[in-house]
């Protein structure tokens, strides 16, 4: 290590002292006030029921540190005291506490060696009867790593809704669906739910109103969320899809428990107490209807029934372990709901995107079919016109050549009249068929109506395209060989059009294509006729 001064002093670094602002940043300065803690106020003490005496050990305590952790004691203060130390803080207000500890409430004592006095530890009675306290005893440095592993998970499931939040939000500018910004709402309503209950909202600074009034936040907002989560539950489980008409009792239960939770500043202690349990209640009743329509739909083979058991599957972990009466849940019960919270909002972000796709694929199915001509599966006339404007403003732009040929199968009347329509729809299943295979886009051969077709040429010059419309002439008399029917004979006059220069719209190429097939018509059939030139092109004899 000797090198360091050396290549310190190479550096410019001087050696010594550190200066402040140059070598150091140092904040803050020396105060000679105490870490304000809030007194234990003979009020809140009036109302502490439940005490526990933590008792020194048979020998006495050992002269070591003994830190005393409090967590779950969601309402009212908890008093941590021993001898003439005492502390006394709320979950809600990260003030109140021993710096030490965030998750909870705690306070680190040393007791002298063979000392016997107890460390007493008080409450008010919980809010909920399931929602018991957890004291946590023993050395501060572990004690406060359980803490801090608390605060963490607490912290990572709020800043996992807030993500999915912002990430719903962007899926609704991008795909303008209402039900993302529902799915928002959702996800904040959670983020308050879950900083009420995990004590974040009093971190490091109160910023809700909440330390006083704990009980209305967690009634109201408990109410809130439950308000959500029972249709959404209800829907991810398919009961929207087997009872299409309960939409009426869903919004039922939803507005009813909006309204219990806009009711909870007029609620008294007793009131509040009672709506706590049956908002439970109601909870794990909502739970077993929603398991019986997911297993319900399933058998029905709705797969997306799925998504809403899985989302279940943490609340029906948590309901079988509290009928154990399982310690774990009762030591972790705030993070454990935390993160069934978070592993719902996430069943749901992919319920909704699974929703989205399948409105997207039906949307493109819809679009596919009203572009599509049914009887040959060419693009109709709708979409062709539409292809046509996009070559038009391309080739405009890049000054490239563009040419389109309208094509008319000739005498077509007659082969229905002969032949029977069936014959005639072969004809122009095969004509199309044919046509689709000489040009280069399967999309640039429209149908336009009846036995009309168009033929986009993007790119040709009227030299170019004439050859073209030439070999495609030919191409639908091939179809009299395919068909092989006695004495039915296809052919088609093509007129074509090029595009000039600016001033030349769809319409007016549409035209002088419609009227050279037309010209092409009156010199005898079966030709490509140049809208540009006074005589049909190719010779209909030799063909
Ligand atoms: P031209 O050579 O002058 O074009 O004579 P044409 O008989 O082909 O012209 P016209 O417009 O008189 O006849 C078109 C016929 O096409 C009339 C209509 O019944 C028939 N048609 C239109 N759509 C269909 C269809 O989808 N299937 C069948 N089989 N016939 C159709
Ligand atoms: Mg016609
Ligand atoms: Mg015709």
């Amino acid at each position: 290590m000797l090198w360091l001064p050396a290549l310190a002093a190479a550096a410019g670094v001087p050696a010594g002292p550190a200066r402040v602002g140059t070598d150091v940043l140092l904040l803050g300065a020396a105060t000679a006030e105490r870490t304000p803690q809030r007194a234990c106020s003979a009020d809140v003490l009036a109302r502490h029921q439940q005490v526990l005496a933590v008792p020194a050990p048979a020998q006495g305590w050992s002269g070591e540190p003994q830190a005393v952790d409090v967590f779950g004691v969601l309402s009212g203060e908890v008093r941590i005291s021993h001898g003439d130390r005492q502390i006394c803080g709320s979950m809600h207000d990260a003030r109140t506490r021993d710096s030490r500890f965030r998750a909870g409430v705690g306070m680190v004592v040393v007791p002298k060696a063979g000392e016997h006095e107890p460390i007493v530890v008080s409450w008010a009675t919980p809010l909920k009867p399931r929602w018991i306290p957890t004291v946590q005893l023993g050395a501060p440095s572990p004690v406060q790593q359980n803490d801090t592993a608390r605060l963490l998970v607490r912290a990572a499931c709020i800043a996992v809704a807030i993500a999915l939040a912002l990430s719903a939000l962007i899926g609704y500018v991008t795909a303008k669906d209402r039900s993302f910004l529902i799915y928002v709402g959702v996800c904040l309503l959670f983020v308050l739910w879950q900083a009420v209950l995990g004590g974040l909202s009093g971190y490091p600074e109160p910023w809700l109103p909440v330390d006083d009034r704990s009980s209305w936040w967690l009634v109201a907002l408990s109410a809130f969320t439950e308000a959500m989560l029972l249709p959404v539950l209800w829907r991810l489980n398919g009961g929207d899809r087997l009872w299409p008409g309960s939409r009426a009792a869903q919004q039922a239960v939803l507005w009813g428990l909006v309204a219990v939770g806009l009711c909870v500043p007029w609620m008294g202690l007793a009131a509040l107490t009672w709506w706590a349990a049956a908002l439970e209640d109601l909870y794990l009743l909502g739970c077993v209807v929603c398991l019986g329509v997911g297993v319900w739909a399933l058998a029905r083979r709705d797969r997306y029934a799925l998504a809403g058991l899985s989302a279940l599957a943490p609340w029906w972990i948590m309901i079988i372990a509290d009928a154990l009466h399982a310690q774990w849940l009762v030591a972790y019960r705030i993070e454990t709901l935390q993160l069934a919270a978070t592993w719902f909002l996430m069943m749901s972000a992919y319920a909704l995107n699974l929703r989205l796709g399948r409105l997207r694929q039906q949307r493109d199915e819809m679009r596919q079919l009203a572009d599509t001509d049914a009887l040959t599966g060419l693009p109709n006339r709708r979409a062709g016109l539409r292809l046509l404007a996009q070559y038009l403003e391309r080739a405009r732009q890049d000054d490239q050549p563009l040419a389109i040929g309208f094509l008319d199968i000739d005498l077509f009347k007659d082969i229905n009249d002969q032949y029977g329509h069936e014959v005639g729809d072969q004809v122009l299943v095969a004509v199309a068929r044919n046509l689709r295979d000489s040009v280069r886009n399967r999309d640039d051969v429209i149908r336009m109506g009846g036995e009309e077709f168009l033929v986009l040429l993007p790119g040709a010059s009227r030299g170019s395209a004439l050859a073209r419309l030439e070999s495609v002439r030919l191409q639908v008399q091939a179809v009299t060989a395919i068909l092989a029917i006695p004495g039915l004979n296809v052919s088609a006059s093509i007129g074509l059009a090029a595009m000039r220069g600016d001033g030349d719209d769809l319409t007016s190429l549409l035209r002088r294509a419609d009227h050279a097939m037309y010209c092409a018509k009156r010199a005898g059939r079966n030709q490509v006729y140049d809208a540009e030139q006074a005589v049909p092109a190719g010779d209909p004899m030799t063909v």
